[in-house]
């Protein structure tokens, strides 16, 4: 299976999918990250440096190819939505994913929001996609910072165990403290190696798992003739 992960900034892919990420590639699965915006422009100009953190946890993760569209930081709201469609119609068209991961569309961060709407229209079901599911990961420190109202509330369906890979998820989240503000904060914060394990822990208690990753199941599409997933 190909899975095309769409993350706002470098460390999204890695807080809301980092262990569902390693554990498809262990599988023998091929996973692109394609990170739409710099990530760190509206605070600091260390690109280079924030750019090689997100390499660096692509290759924990062991995804085979991290694309940067080079969007500005906490700016994709003004821009067109063609410009942010763009770069992920590119992936999926190299790609050709059968899955497609990205933001949930409510999240506090424009940016996710953007993010969402664009690969909405990036994996529209028309006859000729390869795109067979999408799903929404949800990002500690900005979709439970939504305002819980009708609608902005995350509602997961779908629930991967993490259980083996929740260290690896720890060890890419490791890269981005290298980053020139640091993207890994103190304890109680969601963005915390213990937030980040207490949350997966609690997930998982959820759904008997030893450690989850959640989703929200945006659609899946059964082709007749087709395996059902693998994943
Ligand atoms: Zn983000």
């Amino acid at each position: 299976m190909r899975v095309l992960t769409i993350a706002a900034h470098p460390d999204d892919e890695t807080l809301g999918a980092g262990g569902t990420i390693s554990r498809l590639t262990r599988g023998g699965h091929e996973v692109w990250v394609c990170i739409l915006t710099d990530g760190a422009s509206a605070r600091h100009d260390h690109l280079d440096q924030q750019k090689d953190c997100a390499l660096r946890a692509g290759e924990v993760l062991g995804a085979s190819q991290v694309t940067f569209a080079g969007f500005e930081d906490q700016r994709l709201d003004a821009l067109p939505l063609i410009d942010v469609i763009t770069p992920i119609d590119k992936c999926v068209a190299e790609l050709q994913p059968q899955l497609v991961l990205t933001h949930f569309g409510q999240d506090v961060n424009q940016d996710h929001r953007v993010a969402f709407a664009a690969t909405m229209v990036a994996t529209r079901p028309v006859g000729s996609t390869s795109v067979e599911r999408v799903m929404c990961y949800e990002t500690p420190s900005s979709t439970e910072w939504a305002a819980p109202f009708s609608g902005n509330v995350f509602s997961p369906n779908v629930y991967v165990d993490i259980g083996s890979t929740l260290s690896v998820k720890l060890e890419a989240m490791r890269q981005y403290s290298r980053t020139f503000s640091g993207e890994v904060h103190a304890f109680p914060h969601p963005r915390s190696y213990q937030a980040l394990e207490a949350i997966a822990r609690c997930h998982g208690s959820a759904s008997g798992l030893p450690a989850a990753e959640r989703f929200m199941l945006v659609r899946s599409v059964h082709r007749e003739g087709e395996p059902e997933h693998a994943a």
